[in-house]
């Protein structure tokens, strides 16, 4: 598969030194997401027959609650609101009326246990979709593509990244995975190999980190200096599970 490449992007998110640089990307990818689906662009028919059908997640709806745009946000959710009212009509009268819906379209009334695994279809699907994870997911192979690419092209970045601050765990996993599928030959030797010390290394540093963290708090370390290791807690939150978006309330550090 052929990708666009997105080299700016890319040495911007290396070059903040974070935890994560493609949680960096990712991070840039929801704010326009974010941007577009309260912007002008959330008028325009096709995207609001997409947040209509598959809403937001938790996360992502906090996020756009926090933007301050209420009316939009009260309107989209309105249109929202009544698109799964309409969705969850129909398994929901099969629970509570069988005996009506032998009229309609079953011969017989439909047993409870069907009638549950169609409602629970219905919520399922709702409760698993999100238009800006969505829209995240179907450009983020495009960065995982561009960092390979420099990697393989650009000494520089090569460098960068090998003594940068590795990755948090879910992207070494998407990075391994997305150099699996497409690297060839030595050269994808060589980044297993350089992924895995940098990641590993850098577990290390956050462990001493952390370690001098809980030290801090003993007596007779009263006077003691919490250095880097000040915000080593949500710095290790961020590296097992991804860092928090600067739109989220974040987590305060001490
Ligand atoms: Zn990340
Ligand atoms: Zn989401």
């Amino acid at each position: 598969m052929k990708y666009h490449l997105e080299t700016i992007p890319v040495w911007e998110a290396f070059h903040r030194e974070d935890e994560c640089p493609v949680c960096a990307i990712y991070h840039k990818l929801e704010g326009e997401y974010l941007d577009t689906a309260l912007g002008g662009a959330a008028m325009d028919p096709d995207i609001r027959l997409m947040t209509n059908e598959l809403g937001f997640c938790r996360d992502h709806l906090e996020m756009l609650y926090l933007m301050r745009k209420r009316l939009p946000l009260a309107l989209m959710l309105l249109t929202h609101l009544q698109e799964i009212e309409k969705d969850l009509a129909a398994p929901e009268k099969l629970l509570i009326d069988p005996e009506g819906a032998k009229s309609g379209l079953f011969r017989r009334a439909p047993s409870e246990e069907e009638s549950v695994r169609r409602l629970l279809d219905v919520l399922g699907k709702h409760n698993s979709t999100c238009l800006v994870c969505d829209q995240i997911a179907r450009n983020m192979d495009r960065y995982l593509y561009t960092i390979l690419h420099l990697y393989q092209k650009d000494p520089q970045f090569r460098e960068t990244l090998t003594a940068g601050k590795g990755f948090c765990l879910p992207h070494f996993e998407a990075l391994l995975t997305f150099a699996e599928k497409t690297l060839h030959g030595a050269v994808r030797q060589e980044f297993f190999r350089d992924l895995c010390k940098v990641e590993k290394e850098n577990l290390y540093r956050l462990e001493g980190e952390v370690e001098h963290f809980t030290k801090m708090f003993d007596f007779r370390n009263v006077k003691g200096d919490f250095g880097s290791s000040k915000d080593a807690v949500p710095r290790v939150i961020g590296k097992l599970r991804g860092t928090p978006s600067e739109r989220s309330d974040g987590i305060e550090t001490l």
